[in-house]
């Protein structure tokens, strides 16, 4: 049996026993009672062994529904698809492999086609640079511009197969993709994520009039994704977008700074004083988001911030 099929019986059994209807232990000692309630009034006690059967069929219909409804709760965190091609069906011997504890594997065909093909990037801003390019003080693309935090994470490029996963975990229903992009990242940059001595896990907000519009933010889903695999906690409460701005996409690089200034701001300084922070995002543009966020959580004394990201758009794309 697959770990989900264990999963499931578990919980079906574990919602039927909350329903307070098992047929086992306490319940099977209730099971008079249980009768009388569920039947009615008269016909348990007037014929008492065949009201018990049909207590027993009606207890096998609950528990059939209480596993329907743990299998689609199931498939809803642990789809049995690929979330990044919809089509692939992951074989049970796939889902073993990958295990319950690790969200939304990827069939083989998406893990390849999102993994980045060369490796050497900017630690700085995550662009790309040459093998035998000295990058230990940024790349010529950020070498001369100030972050406020100190190193960029990321899993590749804002371009082909990512660039339209990305754009999809966005839509409504896209979190099983970011989810499984965030696991993918996790994957790809365990060490660099594992050295960077991550206290806490803060995403990128979006103003509240935005999340009223639109409640995913994919960046919450990979956030806490990057929490729960570093086992540090996720607080997606403690930086707010205070101020309602123009989308940066919309915007050329100079206004962007503009744009977003004094737009975030640290609710409780207490989390973040003295800690070092990942700072989470599905896509890194030109910097400036994740700046201004940062510069609020150093403001509010975080000790440094660190940013990890899906994708880095190339410096050709902005
Ligand atoms: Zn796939
Ligand atoms: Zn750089």
């Amino acid at each position: 049996m697959s770990l989900v099929g264990l999963a499931e019986g578990w919980l079906g059994d574990w919602l039927f026993a909350v329903m307070g209807l098992g047929a086992t232990g306490e319940a099977k000692r209730k099971e008079g009672a249980v009768a009388r309630a569920l039947a009615p009034s008269g016909v348990v006690r007037e014929t008492a062994p065949s009201g018990r059967r049909r207590v027993s069929d009606f207890s096998e219909r609950l528990r059939a529904s209480a596993r329907v409804i743990a299998s689609s709760a199931i498939e809803f965190f642990y789809p049995a698809f690929c979330p990044g091609c919809c089509q692939t069906l992951l074989d049970e011997a796939s889902l073993n492999e990958f295990g319950l504890s690790l969200a939304c594997p990827l069939c083989e065909a998406c893990e390849q086609a999102f993994l980045p093909a060369r490796d050497d990037m900017c630690f700085r801003c995550g662009l790309p640079v040459g093998p035998y390019v000295d990058a230990s003080r940024g790349c010529t693309a950020c070498r001369r511009r100030s972050f406020s935090f100190q190193r960029v994470i990321r899993l590749g490029l804002y371009r082909d197969e990512l660039r339209a996963a990305c754009i999809r975990s966005k839509e409504p229903g896209g979190e099983p993709l970011a989810a499984a992009l965030a696991r993918l990242l996790w994957c790809a940059r365990q060490e660099a994520l594992q050295d960077a001595g991550i206290d806490l896990v803060v995403p990128v907000p979006h103003h509240w009039l935005k999340r009223l519009i639109r409640p995913h933010n994919s960046a919450e889903t990979i956030a806490r994704v990057l929490a729960r695999s570093l086992k540090v906690p996720y607080a997606g409460h403690i930086l707010a977008k205070v101020r309602l701005t123009p989308d940066q996409s919309s915007l050329p690089s100079p206004r962007r700074r503009r744009n977003l200034a004094k737009a975030f701001r640290v609710r409780r300084l207490s989390w973040v004083a003295g800690k070092t922070v990942l700072l989470v995002d599905d896509i890194l543009t030109t910097g400036t988001t994740a700046n201004e966020c940062s510069r609020a959580l150093r403001r509010a004394r975080a000790k440094r911030v660190v940013v990890a990201v899906v994708a880095v758009v190339p410096k050709d794309a902005v």
